[in-house]
């Protein structure tokens, strides 16, 4: 199969799918809402001769095309979510729902995979079984993690999993690749040291939690400077701290928010028993007691190595080395693929959205999909799903 004429069969379909994103794009959907999007792209996969599950996660579709004897099986995945901002492009097919936007390009992602699932099921040169994963609440809400705990894996087993996302600033019609940890883990914590008010007059009668909130954000400090390897990264944050409304009273408590980051599952881990320990030990020193609340938001994002390896082999193949980025440097961003490669084996990498035209970061009201991106994304999926089920 010569890649000139893969890339001319993608072509063919690629204009359909840009109205369809653009359809995506008109009417956005937030996290667990994606109603109409599952409907659009059940509607599709059945269509094309996918047998279609719904409802995994809420509105997660997956669909599933047997081919050949094969027994090995893939999984490709796209999210469906847009978020909560007020489009400010002014293109003709903004959104219609004020208030959501398609932001983050997560419309981009839906249609580049339905244009390579329609490739695919016409064209069938693989042999074995596709899953093509169509996940809610990417942004913020853990669909992935919800479509994983009620049985993703065991209802379409698969021998690897891969995801794309859009990145701005990228050359159009590029790739990018990271071997291991790709994206940071970020969590959330917050501190409550409680003690006892009393007269500032007086603070011998007190137990002063301000004092101990004050040393605790000092020693916080000390986490990233003496107990992570300087060869690893992680970011300990107090975003806030507050304690007492007057000059003249002691407070009886005092509150501290904190941003956590690591690019490993175990600094991640030293962080948290660190910040545990010295929340506690801080407080009991003050005469003071802490409580430590910590939720976990996505975890670090690792591509495995040998699919890594074997995308970034197809992607220059498709496209040459020069429009393949090799290990680029991590981004200290999130995402909940990570979830999902925790369980599989896998790769999740970058499309090139333009450095000119495309090149607004994620998240801002001024931000589009680049329809340019989206031959170069389809073919990928095609070529990698053909390479994979060999
Ligand atoms: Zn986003
Ligand atoms: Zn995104």
């Amino acid at each position: 199969m010569q890649m000139n004429a893969l890339r001319e069969e993608i072509a063919t379909i690629v204009p359909q799918m840009i109205e369809v994103r653009h359809h995506i794009h008109q009417h956005p959907e937030l996290a667990y809402e994606e109603h109409a999007t599952a409907d659009l792209v059940s509607a599709r996969l059945a269509e094309w001769g996918y047998a279609v599950h719904r409802g995994l996660g809420g509105t997660g579709v997956v669909g599933q095309l047997r081919h050949g004897s094969g027994t090995k099986s893939i999984g490709l995945r796209a999210d469906m979510d847009a978020l909560p901002i007020v489009e400010a492009t002014g293109l003709p097919y903004a959104s219609r729902h004020h208030g959501k936007m398609h932001a983050c390009g997560h419309d981009g992602h839906t249609a580049t995979l339905l244009a390579a699932a329609q490739h695919l099921a016409q064209t069938r040169r693989f042999d074995g079984t596709l899953n093509l994963i169509f996940q809610p609440a990417e942004e913020g809400g853990a669909g992935a993690k919800r479509m994983v705990e009620q049985g993703l894996f065991e209802l379409f087993p698969c021998d690897a999993i891969f995801a794309l996302h859009n990145a701005p600033g990228r050359p159009l019609g590029s790739l990018a690749f990271r071997s291991g940890a790709a994206l940071a883990s970020a969590d959330s914590v917050t501190i409550v040291i409680t003690g006892k008010g009393g007269h500032a007059a007086m603070p011998h009668f007190s137990r002063d939690p301000l004092v101990a909130g004050a040393s605790l954000v000092m020693a916080l400090q000390t986490i990233v400077s003496r107990n992570v390897n300087p060869l690893d990264t992680a970011v300990v944050t107090v975003g806030a701290f507050q304690s007492g409304v007057a000059n003249n009273v002691i407070p009886a408590s005092a509150r501290l928010e904190l941003s956590v980051r690591a690019l490993s599952r175990e600094v991640r881990l030293l962080l948290k028993k660190r910040i545990h320990a010295l929340a506690d030990a801080q407080a009991r020193s003050f005469d003071c007691s802490a409580e430590v609340d910590w939720r976990d938001g996505y975890p670090v994002l690792v591509n495995t190595p040998d699919e890594t390896a074997f995308a970034a082999q197809v992607a220059i193949e498709l496209l040459g080395a020069d429009k393949v980025e090799i290990d680029p440097p991590p981004v200290t961003g999130s995402e909940d693929f990570a979830f999902m490669l925790e369980h599989r084996p896998g790769c999740y990498l970058f499309l090139g959205n333009g450095d000119g035209e495309g090149s607004c970061m994620v998240h801002n009201p001024g931000y589009d999909f680049n329809d340019g991106a989206m031959e170069t994304g389809a073919a990928f999926w095609s070529l990698l799903t053909e390479r994979f089920l060999k």
